[in-house]
């Protein structure tokens, strides 16, 4: 082994250790109570805004691990934030706070992205506890009436039994490995970028491309039901539960060129509210990550929509100061003691740290 790459591994170890002792102390903060005492004695002023996308079970194939939480994990996150943390209606909070009103201590709000149909579940839990989620809808997409292009990007490169991919690419003949799971998913993330940079009639010609290539994948989704029912919906509706508008077709926004980006906002909450009988106030920027997936033009289109506030996946909390066009939400993953250290240790860390 050359020193270089021994140097490598040794640093990879004491990271790895780190992690492990940070993981073990969260761990102990959180069962002997210390998070509790913060939250009681040193509680948070602003909102919480919980960003939830797939809750499905780890070897879920239609949604990458990065955003999904198991049912079970959910549950136990549920179970913990309805007893400890009141937990408002998204659209009641932001009225709240744009009217000078003073939220309860700790307040949050649950939101979810995308629309998939496992979400119903995640509302039956919701149910159990008492607690409400506003749900972030690609309208095109209920009932799978169109096909949820990321999703279906995922299974079809994740599922074939094709060793490689051949695909025009900006008119560029490019061949793609699938011999291995760490190839497929490389070349997964790679078509979900280029296909975020495209205009929609781009997108949607790559993927009658793919769907040629890859044929062999039949049917998608093991035959299931991708997204949510209009029923579905209804039920969760009629169950305390909120729509917000996440545009037609998850199209990128800023790449989609104004025209269309105009209709895929403006048009999904007239779909929304027209189908359910709804009053639909929220947005969440679709594609959110590192590409640019909103920018001043794109925010003064949900204003002009007929929204009120539009959701990112920047980090942070929500207060008076928070800019409507571009509030900021927590990302969950399948840990509760993650969750509660990050919003009670994030409190400590930003307050103590500017004092
Ligand atoms: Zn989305």
């Amino acid at each position: 082994m050359s020193p270089k790459a021994g140097w490598s591994n040794f640093t990879k170890q004491i990271i790895k250790r780190l992690t492990m002792i940070n993981a073990f102390l969260k761990k102990l903060f959180f069962y002997f109570g210390l998070l509790s005492l913060i939250r009681r004695f040193y509680p948070r002023k602003n909102l919480a805004v919980l960003r939830y996308h797939a809750v499905c079970l780890d070897s879920c194939n239609y949604a990458t691990p990065t955003i999904t939480v198991t049912p079970e994990g959910f549950r136990n996150q549920i179970r913990y934030l309805s007893k400890h943390y009141p937990i408002l209606d998204l659209d009641e909070a932001v009225e709240m706070i744009q009217s000078g009103k003073t939220l309860p201590p700790n307040a949050l709000a649950i939101t979810f992205d995308d629309g998939y149909a496992d979400n119903y579940g995640a509302y039956k839990i919701l149910k159990d506890y008492g607690a409400t989620a506003t749900f972030f809808i690609t309208t095109n997409c209920i009932d799978d009436r169109e096909i949820f292009w990321v999703a279906e990007v995922q299974y079809l490169i994740l599922m074939t039994k094709h060793p490689s991919l051949q695909l025009l690419i900006q008119g560029k003949e490019e061949a793609f490995s699938l011999e291995t799971s760490e190839a497929r998913k490389a070349v997964v993330s790679k078509l979900t970028r280029i296909i975020k940079s495209y205009t929609i009639p781009e997108r949607e010609s790559l993927r009658t491309a793919l769907r040629s290539a890859l044929d062999d994948v039949h049917p998608l989704f093991d035959g299931k039901r991708l997204m949510l029912s209009h029923e579905e919906m209804e039920e969760m509706i009629a169950g305390r539960m909120k729509m917000g508008g996440h545009t037609l077709t998850h199209c990128n926004l800023p790449s989609a060129g104004i025209e269309a980006a105009r209709h895929e906002i403006a048009q999904c909450r007239r779909d929304l509210e027209s189908r359910f009988y709804t009053k639909v106030t929220t947005f969440a920027y679709p594609n959110g990550g590192a590409n640019a997936y909103f920018n001043d033009e794109i925010k003064a289109l949900v204003n002009a929509g007929g929204y009120l506030s539009a959701w990112t996946s920047k980090h942070g909390y929500v207060d008076a100061e928070t800019d409507w066009w571009q509030c900021p939400r927590l990302a969950v993953t399948e840990s509760l003691v993650e969750l509660i250290y990050l919003m009670e240790g994030d409190r400590l860390r930003t307050d103590l740290g500017h004092s």
